[in-house]
């Protein structure tokens, strides 16, 4: 009797599962279009979250700087539901971009390898954006309902559902399990030749020339780009004969369109600080020649364009990195000039690091927004701790456990924090304040 009503009972709730799975996938047909602009967000930032934990990614201000740059350029142009981007830096060689509900664009280093123009990237970021404007994700989990696009599927229904609920713990550690798989985010064919066109408008209109996008998709197909197998970007866009063909006569002669050459240069300018080879040959020469005094050759581009931001602060870390103090002046001229400029303000705290001043580096950490980038943490918690600041140590280790996913854990820190007397009362009210605001943040943004 009791065995059979246990059985019964779990049966119930099996059922009872079953039915609420079954609630959910119904849901999806008449809500995912319907997800706002803060839902979209919503599953990008538990999205990044994710991918942060699992994949290796860095902390570049410079380059996030520029590709945000770019993508901006475009985002007038594409059929975004929020200007708001989030770029997601990729420390891997191979050459491949995705994109994310939610305008998460996600870029690896190996784009700045393997091309040799920023009429390429734009071309790659553009074709990233399409697929964002067009909904591809959300139609790709209407269309075909494999495991891959079940996973994002029970993300969006966790935050359709109860944003803070354990639906979403379980959703997410489903996520996470299968996130890096490469075909979890590939897109049909008819998507592919869809955002290959809305990419090239979108190009035109934001006047960026839009050859380079079909030179890189010649390239991929003809296995020519460098020694970096492309391969990772192929399986997650499927590449046709048909797609190219498609591209050729909307993308070629269109001499008409030129690009600014400013933005090209500063590709190249990240090239060679990354040790590639780039267009400028002077550059080039110079490098190989001063490999231990890279500053010099900086300073060479910098007498001729000293009024380009991203090179002055490229010149100003090539300093830095040989102890000389000269950078942090010119760092704090441009932000004189620039006030309120992330990347000077981001790549001046690294200086500040680099010269052991962290209470200066302290100083600019607070004026800096958070980040969704784990690694931007790390770097915040090592300052706070040399600065010997216990409320931003505190805030910090809370901001941890909360971006890791660890909300339960990061509210009992806090009020442990609150009991704990080596904090001074200033510092728990501080951190009482700022916990608040956060929840009540993370509560608006549902
Ligand atoms: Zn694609």
């Amino acid at each position: 009797m009791t065995t059979y009503k246990g059985l019964n009972m779990r049966f119930t709730t099996f059922l009872k599962r079953q039915f609420s799975c079954l609630l959910i996938l119904l849901m999806f047909t008449t809500q995912l279009f319907a997800l706002t602009s803060q839902q979209r967000q919503q599953v990008g930032k538990i999205w990044s979250r994710s991918f942060y934990q699992q994949a290796d990614t860095f902390y570049d201000p410079i380059i996030e700087d520029y590709v945000l740059r770019l993508l901006n350029d475009l985002s007038p142009n594409a059929k975004l539901f929020s200007r708001d981007i989030h770029v997601i830096l990729v420390d891997d060689t191979n050459l491949n971009a995705f994109s994310v509900i939610g305008n998460v664009i996600g870029v690896n280093k190996g784009l700045f390898y393997d091309l040799n123009h920023s009429d390429q990237l734009y071309g790659i970021l553009a074709h990233e954006l399409a697929h964002v404007g067009q909904n591809h994700l959300i139609r790709s989990v209407e269309e075909n309902k494999n495991k891959s696009t079940i996973m994002l599927a029970s993300i969006l229904a966790a935050i359709l559902i109860s944003p803070e609920s354990s639906e979403l713990s379980t959703a997410l550690l489903v996520t996470s399990q299968g996130l890096l798989q490469s075909q979890a985010l590939a897109f049909s064919r008819e998507m592919e030749v869809e955002a290959d066109r809305v990419g090239i408008d979108m190009l035109k209109h934001s006047n960026v020339n839009p050859t380079g996008m079909y030179d890189v998709f010649l390239k991929l197909q003809a296995g020519s780009l460098g020694y970096n197998m492309p391969g990772e970007y192929l399986m997650t866009h499927p590449l046709t004969i048909n797609r190219l063909s498609d591209m050729r006569p909307r993308t070629i002669n269109q001499n008409e369109i030129q690009t600014p050459i400013g933005k090209n240069l500063e590709f190249q300018w990240i090239k060679a600080r990354l040790g590639q080879p780039t267009s400028i040959k002077q550059l080039d020469d110079c490098l190989k020649e001063n490999q231990n005094a890279p500053s010099k050759c900086w300073q060479q581009q910098y007498k001729i364009h000293s009024n380009n931001i991203l090179l002055s602060t490229i010149y100003a870390e090539s300093l830095i990195a040989q102890k000389d103090q000269s950078g942090i002046e010119l760092l704090k001229l441009q932000l004189k000039i620039n006030p309120n400029n992330l990347m000077i303000m981001s790549q001046l705290m690294l200086g500040y690091i680099e010269f052991e001043q962290y209470s200066l580096a302290v100083k600019l950490l607070q004026q800096l927004p958070d980040h969704r980038n784990p690694q931007f943490h790390q770097i915040a918690i090592s300052v706070a701790i040399q600065a010997n600041n216990s409320f931003l140590q505190a805030k910090h280790q809370f901001l941890q456990l909360w971006h890791s996913g660890h909300a339960q854990e990061a509210m009992a820190y806090v009020d442990r924090i609150v009991l704990l007397n080596e904090f001074d009362l200033a510092t728990k009210n501080r951190l009482r304040a700022f916990y608040q605001q956060y929840v009540n943040v993370q509560g608006a943004a549902n």
